[in-house]
């Protein structure tokens, strides 16, 4: 199946890269996907999903999570403040950190609960005005200020521009990561994860090139 070609593509960059095997973390992003779609790659053995609406993953995760014992779901749509408790409640890490009152929010609620996600700051690589994300030059401060907040922030995240060679994104990000110490680096989708696995990616996200093209009703 495709995942399994995915897979193999990634152990190749990998190796392609100097970088050890099971070094990238293959999130499969089944947002809007059928349902028999997602369970085929759960049966396949796949335990680590991506999704960006709070209330799509909330009417599917609870019982297929109660089917696959162990499954990771990660956050890596927008999140909106109101929604952040529930967010806590859904999901093993969120990638869209990306503004003073969700982490003040998020602080609020992580100290309440004892436990925190694993989180990544989203940064706007492409300063695109329509884009989610920290702008890089505000990156190195609005990390600190995570961390004044107890939010232990393990990652960074971006999207790189449209019809944009991804490269030179990649590349800022991980160098917005090594000059805060940020271990995790969320980058590469279905058109450019190799190229991200060559900069460094700890993280790549994958949808299409698992599940096929995305159905909208
Ligand atoms: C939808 C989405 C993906 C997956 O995109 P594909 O091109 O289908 O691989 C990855 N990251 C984010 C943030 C997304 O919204």
């Amino acid at each position: 199946m495709a995942l399994a070609d995915i897979k193999a593509r990634i152990a190749a960059a990998e190796r392609a890269a100097g970088r050890p095997e099971g070094s990238v973390a293959l999130i499969a992003v089944s947002k809007i996907q059928p349902l028999d779609r997602v369970v085929s790659v759960l049966e396949a053995g796949h335990s680590v999903f991506g999704e960006n609406y709070v209330q799509e993953a909330a009417g599917k995760w609870p019982d297929l999570r109660a089917r696959f014992p162990g499954t990771k779901v990660h956050m890596i749509g927008p999140l909106q403040t109101n929604k952040a408790k529930t967010a806590l409640e859904l999901f093993d890490a969120i990638h869209t950190l990306d503004r003073p009152s969700l982490a003040e929010k998020l602080s609020r609620l992580v100290q309440a609960r004892g436990v925190a996600p694993e989180l990544f700051v989203q940064v706007n690589t492409g300063s695109e005005p329509q884009k989610a994300g920290v702008l890089p030059e505000d990156a190195d401060g609005f990390i600190a200020a995570c961390r004044l907040l107890d939010l232990p922030v393990t990652g960074l995240m971006c999207i790189p521009p449209d019809g944009e060679d991804s490269a030179p994104h990649f590349r800022m990000l991980a160098e917005i990561a090594e000059r805060n110490g940020v271990s995790a680096l969320s980058m590469g989708m279905s058109s450019d994860f190799e190229v991200a696995i060559a900069h460094g990616a700890t993280h790549v996200r994958v949808g299409s090139a698992i599940f096929g093209a995305r159905v909208t009703a």
